[in-house]
């Protein structure tokens, strides 16, 4: 009788199962035409761009863009002014997308983060978005090797009163990071954004686990540098450093990953 039951169960199971395989198996299909018409005509337009999805370059003239930002963005006036002056720089295109640094802000308040750290500043954007909904006796300890570009991000600290909040430290990242464990504050950090050489991408991670406290996140730009990490050239090196992480990260224990596809691609690293 029991063995009947378990029958019954198991067959009315089998058929639900099987039923929403083919609806799951239907989707892939449409997914997969849609993926490859996607990568050909990607790989028409354009075989060297620096972002996918970022709102001030690869999407900014994309109608579904516009409306995201039209109904997402929440920009302080600031962020907005810092943003502007940005794009009349050469280098713009690397600056983080706003939708993308938004989100990272989002998720920081959430966690009630109060100690960040960000490698590779450029004009100080993200820097101000996360400095923004930190504490008042937050830190937010802001890494680069050169300051011209952060420069030009200060005076747009200080009109938004985070100027306190930002320890901009500049030397190579690696060194203040080692620094930030010799001075005991492993584990201490809520919130690391990392966004430098991709060379040094592994290490950067390693130490940014060693200083964040469990239940931070660690957030990774670039990791999908352009749709390059599909099939890496072999002398590459960058996109060679940012595949073998994307690797590694995927099998990680010690954390849970999400890999989005918003900019040029973000995993947010949640440690356990
Ligand atoms: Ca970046």
């Amino acid at each position: 009788m029991r063995t009947g039951t378990t029958q019954i169960h198991s067959s009315s199971n089998s058929s639900l199962y099987t039923r929403v395989s083919r609806e799951a198996l239907i989707g892939s299909a449409t997914l997969g035409v849609v993926f490859v018409a996607g990568y050909y005509i990607g790989k028409r337009r354009s075989t060297f761009s620096m972002d996918i999805f970022k709102s001030h370059s690869g999407a900014k003239d994309n109608p579904l863009m516009q409306y995201v930002l039209n109904h997402s963005m929440r920009e302080h006036p600031a962020l907005k002014k810092l943003r502007l002056r940005t794009m009349d720089d050469s280098w713009n295109f690397i600056m983080v997308a706003a939708e993308q640094s938004q989100l990272m802000a989002n998720l920081a308040r959430l966690i009630k983060a109060k100690k960040a750290i960000e490698i590779g500043v450029y004009t100080g954007y993200n820097t101000l978005s996360i400095a923004l909904v930190l504490p008042d006796d937050g830190k937010m300890v802001a890494c680069d090797i050169k300051d011209e570009y952060p420069n030009i991000g200060k005076p747009f600290w200080k009109e938004a009163g985070v100027e306190n909040k930002i320890d901009l430290r500049i030397q190579p990242a690696l060194e203040t990071l080692v620094d930030l464990l010799a001075n005991g504050e492993a584990e201490t950090f809520d919130f690391v954004f990392i966004d430098a050489d991709k060379a040094n991408y592994d290490s950067y991670y390693e130490k940014s686990l060693q200083l964040v406290r469990k239940g931070g996140i660690i957030a990774i730009d670039n990791v999908l540098w352009s749709g390059k990490v599909v099939n890496p050239a072999s002398d590459d090196i960058d996109t060679q450093a940012i595949d073998k992480l994307n690797k590694k990260l995927y099998r990680d224990v010690r954390i849970n990953i999400s890999m989005l596809t918003v900019g040029d691609g973000l995993t947010l690293a949640f440690k356990l």
